[in-house]
């Protein structure tokens, strides 16, 4: 049967609670004013982690609540549209958490009849919540403690049938490694500060939603028509596609490294990337151009891992293991993929296509270029349900502490480490997963590990805040670090960023943000203090495509993505451009809020490791000479935001036009 439009005008108006002290639920209603406010997604889930999270709670403890929460236009017809996103509040930074996914999750969990489900409480053992249209009931999850996500996923199908869809925690998560995320569909992680140690420390092993009401929207063939057109406009311009490979992408990479200027990037070419190789694509371009950062960030692209190097690594080579393409729900433009890897006569491996960040975590920031071990390192990190950026991040951490002698062979089991040996990178990341020996003081990321470590080791802890930063470097785009810095939940790479605003050109939709320019010199791309309320701009679009549940990809490929007519047709507003920035900018300012009630100024508190800003700066490749103004990259958001630079508070007369009177009130 199939699931059958109901009521509801892009939501349900409806979320669960779930007290996992007492295992009771309790459905509650949200009015449609809360929508207007807030939307949903991460506009809800910030919303209600702003009124419940009591101050100073253990973010590993009973009173942090934990969301999952659908986006406005899941499963409306729109495209793109289906990322779920987590919340919580993070045990890396004490402050705010979110990160999101996408696959077949968030529709599942919306056709429950809700926009989110929250966990609040510690089970008194381990349990997962099954819901449906019909019912929503904790089940003992004890038989599944100890398994991996896709063990999980597949039992867990097994039992309650093949349209349930699983998010889960793996060992990681269990055991409350701060690199722990959430699994989806067979290994998809929504990862980053932590929040599937948050699962794992709430005994909460899985959510199985397997719902099959479709929320109703206000005028369904306007959906479908904006919806066929911008299928449409995305066909456009194949021919790219037909000409692309990484000898290409090599050339891209040189001319952006030896322009002496920015280049606008045409949207209609990352279209092709994505794809004909998904963000594989960007292995060889970034490592040549800069972008990619290289030996524990301290190396350089061109001249520590050159194309000989990241080609063994590129799309190419990991495109001839791909077995299908596959997209998430609702998505044309399918940019994932299943690959299958030989591991002898017998065995095969098959998972998720390496993204671009596993890629160059564990390998152009090793000096690694042997794509059978990511491929392996890969597998067990999906598998273990921990984020393949940290843990990369920590196993160079960890290289540079052997170099030095703080970490020796007698802690890694006999095996020695060094930049680009595949045995010592693969045993590390084994140890890690497992939290065994010196992995279980690296499980919880570099921070912590210097910590514990002392003898200088915090020299090579490379992080924002205390979370490992992305691949991409600030010094190649000095936007990141404004991102990596100012954001609530730091060290974001898909917020804002002078090469993220060229591709959405989001001066074409909403004209009261600034056009990129075609060309920037060097001094100009690297001069931040007229570019607050650029960043500000695209930090406000993006909270709005997060509460919409849309994948960014979409807004990044050419074609206009018609976010906003998509809006007003799913729940029959009609607001404007200018009305839902607005909602993405209450939702940055709850965000930020949320850190300042625990004390937390991103700008004050979230220090970048030296490297990222480069101080001392590179002698020579893409960023030589380059060292980045701390200070007046967050002077330059935080005026756009009119937030404090000292106390990071924000102005009380844009909260309260904003409706946010009770955040005014917390502060002033
Ligand atoms: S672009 Fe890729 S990540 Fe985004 S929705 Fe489509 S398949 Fe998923």
């Amino acid at each position: 049967m199939k699931p059958t439009r109901s009521e509801g005008k892009g939501f349900f108006s409806k979320v669960v609670f779930v007290n996992l002290d007492s295992g009771k639920l309790v459905f509650e209603e949200l009015d449609e004013a809360f929508y207007r406010s807030y939307l949903g997604g991460l506009g809800l889930g910030a919303k209600i982690l702003w009124d419940r999270v009591t101050t100073g709670a253990d973010a590993l403890g009973p009173d942090n609540i934990l969301g999952f929460a659908t986006g406005t236009l899941t499963d409306t017809g729109a495209l793109f549209a289906g990322r779920y996103t987590l919340l919580g509040k993070s045990p890396v930074t004490g402050g705010w958490a979110d990160a999101n996914s996408g696959g077949y999750f968030a529709p599942a969990l919306k056709r429950c009849g809700i926009d989110a489900v929250f966990f609040r409480g510690i089970s008194p053992g381990p349990v997962y919540l099954y819901i449906d249209e019909k019912e929503a009931t904790l089940l003992d999850a004890s038989d599944l403690w100890g398994k991996d996500t896709i063990e999980t996923e597949v039992l867990l199908k097994e039992r309650h049938g093949k349209r349930a869809e699983v998010a889960c925690i793996g060992q990681a998560g269990e055991k409350r490694s701060l690199m722990a995320g959430v699994s989806t569909d067979g290994g998809r992680l929504a990862a980053r500060l932590g929040l599937g140690a948050v699962m794992g420390a709430k005994r909460l092993k899985a959510v199985v939603a397997a719902g099959r009401k479709k929320v109703g929207v206000a005028d369904p063939e306007r959906i479908k028509a904006l919806s066929g057109a911008f299928r449409k406009r995305l066909e456009k311009g194949g021919y790219l596609e037909k000409i692309i490979g990484d000898r290409l992408l090599h050339k891209v990479g040189q001319m952006t490294r030896k322009s002496p200027f920015y280049m606008r990037q045409p949207p209609q070419l990352f279209r092709a990337m994505m794809k004909k190789y998904g963000t594989s694509s960007m292995t060889v371009m970034s490592a040549e151009g800069g972008d990619s950062p290289v030996k524990n960030w301290h190396g350089v692209g061109y001249r520590d891992f050159p194309f000989s190097m990241s080609e063994a690594i590129g799309a190419e080579r990991v495109g001839a293991f791909e077995d299908k393409k596959y997209g998430c729900f609702s998505c044309p433009l399918r940019c994932g993929a299943i690959v299958k890897v030989p591991l002898d006569e017998k065995n095969i491996l098959e998972m998720h296509r390496p993204e671009y960040e596993t890629l160059c975590a564990f390998g152009a920031l090793l000096l690694n270029r042997d794509l059978g071990v990511i491929f392996r390192v890969n597998d067990l990190l999906n598998r273990a349900g921990m984020d393949t950026i940290s843990c990369g991040a920590t196993v160079a951490f960890a290289i540079e502490c052997f170099e030095h002698g703080i970490i020796t062979d007698k802690d890694t089991g006999g095996v020695p480490l060094s930049w680009g040996d595949s045995e010592g990178i693969l045993n590390l990341t084994r140890l890690i997963t497992a939290r065994e020996g010196i992995g279980d003081l690296l499980a919880d990321g570099v921070k912590k590990a210097a910590e514990r470590l002392g003898r200088g080791s915090e020299a090579f802890a490379v992080h924002c805040g205390g979370i490992e930063p992305p691949m991409h470097d600030p010094k190649f785009d000095p936007g990141f670090g404004m991102a990596y810095l100012c954001e609530p939940a730091p060290g974001r790479h898909m917020v804002y960023s002078i090469m993220l605003m060229d591709i959405e050109r989001l001066d074409r939709k909403f004209p009261q943000t600034r056009k990129p320019p075609i060309l920037m010199s060097g001094r100009e791309k690297y001069n931040l203090t007229d570019k607050g309320d650029f960043m500000a701009a695209g930090c406000f679009f993006r909270m709005l495509v997060d509460c919409a549940g849309c994948c960014v990809f979409g807004t990044q490929v050419g074609g206009e993505m018609p976010l906003v007519e998509w809006l007003n047709a799913s729940t029959g507003w009609d607001l404007g451009n200018e009305e839902y920035l607005r909602i993405g900018e209450r939702v940055e300012h709850l965000r930020h809020a949320f850190n300042l009630r625990e004390g937390i100024n991103s700008a004050r508190d979230f220090a970048l490791h030296p490297r990222l800003t480069g101080h001392p700066p590179l002698d020579c490749g893409p960023a030589a000479g380059v060292s980045l103004d701390r200070g007046s990259m967050a002077e330059a958001f935080y005026r756009a935001m009119g937030w404090d630079i000292e106390t990071g508070v924000p102005d009380k007369e844009r909260l309260l036009a904003l409706g946010l009177k009770d955040v005014a009130e917390a502060f002033l």
